[in-house]
């Protein structure tokens, strides 16, 4: 009797069809030890769900690695008059313009500039930053104005060097559990006194929090000249900076020193660009990588994106670092629109977080080698012909809720539609399953 797939029969109904189907929910699953055709299925070496690299989306699958959302807020510090510093209107407009700008460099990945010939393909980088405002106070819009003597300020070297000071954030972070807050810093009065002085764009990444600088002095002079080239530089600047210093706190490293732990980010002179008269080699080694000191800040690589996406996947006490909180988890409600059909053989060597069903057609199969989260209600169904591995792996849902479970549509052979190498779990589940 083990030979075959137990199932529970459910009878249901459509609102909206006159038809009766057949559900079948899986209930117990095999081994798969009996079906020479995969047998060399049981012979691979042994996944590592925490490898950077099984986190790249694949972009011939671009749906089957779901978007992440940050969730960021901005906090613009000023001098304890307020002035020097972006006014409110000023202030929302340049926290608008530099997220619409970031976004799009996101949106926009490109190939890497080194090594050169490089021909890898930029990959989707999947992630992108929301505002967040606090529920709990009125009228908020994720964006703060604070006035402060003490900590308007952000300095990287002199007596008053601060620029890994935690203070304005002890003082100021906003909804620190949930959100990365971003705190943008105002020249120091005494460097915006001084004629020589010009500003720069800095800042620093220290996991739960940014410190940027904003360029204020410098577009406000582009401004009155109406050197709009210029403006628009600054303006790139600003978002180039953001991407970076987001980059460092969710675990990227500068490239140029070659031990970021990514092979596919070479070391290089770390060149403004192809023309930086202070560095050498600049006409072909000049990198246009997010993580590098560059004009471009453009280009994300595989094992860049790979590492963001692995921290965004894991908590727990091996991944101390994991920026998983400050996710929006969308992947805790059920989305219709999200549903993933599979019809070629696909393997997920990395977690996934899934905001709807899978359904695997005629000639697909899926095989799933580490933790899969499904949605609230959310369901697996495989048609006729095609087949779910469960190789290890965990199946559950990350909201503390249930999902459905794996059902089988009519017609469907229990005997090759789920099999089992390992001991998958699956968990969380509605119509539960067991693994023989
Ligand atoms: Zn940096």
């Amino acid at each position: 009797m083990y030979r075959f797939l137990f199932v529970f029969i459910l009878l249901s109904c459509c609102s909206t069809c006159q038809h009766k189907h057949t559900a079948l929910f899986v209930s117990k699953i095999k081994p798969l030890v009996s079906d020479s055709r995969t047998q060399a299925k049981l012979v691979h070496p042994p996944n590592d769900c925490a490898d950077k690299m099984n986190y790249i989306p694949d972009a011939a699958y671009p749906d089957h690695f779901p978007m992440r959302y940050l969730r960021v807020n901005f906090h613009i510090m000023r001098k304890g008059d307020g002035q020097g510093h972006f006014n409110e209107e000023e202030g929302v407009a340049y926290v608008q313009d530099m997220m619409k700008l970031a976004e799009g460099k996101l949106n926009s990945n490109n190939p890497m500039n080194l090594p050169p010939g490089n021909n890898i393909p930029p990959p989707l980088t999947k992630y992108r930053y929301v505002l967040t405002p606090d529920p709990a106070r009125s009228n908020d819009d994720g964006i703060y104005f604070h006035n402060d003597d003490e900590l308007y300020y952000m300095l990287r070297s002199g007596p008053h060097k601060n620029i890994f000071d935690r203070k304005v954030y002890d003082k100021y972070g906003i909804q620190k559990d949930t959100v990365m807050n971003i705190f943008i810093m105002a020249d120091h009065a005494d460097s915006l006194a001084s004629k020589t002085y010009k500003s720069h764009w800095y800042g620093v990444g220290l996991g739960a929090f940014n410190k940027v600088s904003s360029g204020y002095s410098r577009m406000k002079k582009a401004r009155a000249k109406n050197d709009i080239s210029r403006l628009n530089y600054h303006r790139y600047s600003a978002c180039n900076n953001l991407n970076h210093e987001i980059g460092h706190s969710l675990g990227l490293q500068h490239t140029w020193r070659g031990n970021d732990g990514c092979e596919d980010t070479p070391n290089n002179p770390n060149c403004w660009n192809e023309k930086d008269p202070n560095k050498s080699n600049c006409a072909t080694l000049a990198s246009n990588n997010v993580m590098d000191y560059n004009t471009y800040n453009n280009a994300w690589s595989p094992c860049q994106v790979g590492l963001v996406h692995q921290k965004f996947s894991y908590l727990g006490a091996k991944n101390r670092a994991s920026t998983r909180k400050y996710l929006l988890p969308v992947w805790c409600e059920f989305n219709s629109k999200r549903t993933i059909s599979i019809s070629d053989q696909i393997i997920w060597n990395g977690a996934r977080d899934l905001e709807g069903n899978i359904e695997i057609q005629k000639g697909g199969e899926l095989t799933i080698r580490c933790r899969v989260s499904m949605p609230p209600s959310g369901k697996i169904t495989v048609f006729p012909g095609g087949r779910l591995i469960l190789d290890g792996g965990i199946l559950e849902n990350a909201c503390g809720e249930k999902w459905l479970g794996i059902e089988l549509a009519d017609g469907t052979n229990p005997d090759l539609a789920v099999v089992a190498i390992g001991t998958p779990v699956i968990k969380d589940v509605v119509h539960e399953v067991s693994v023989e």
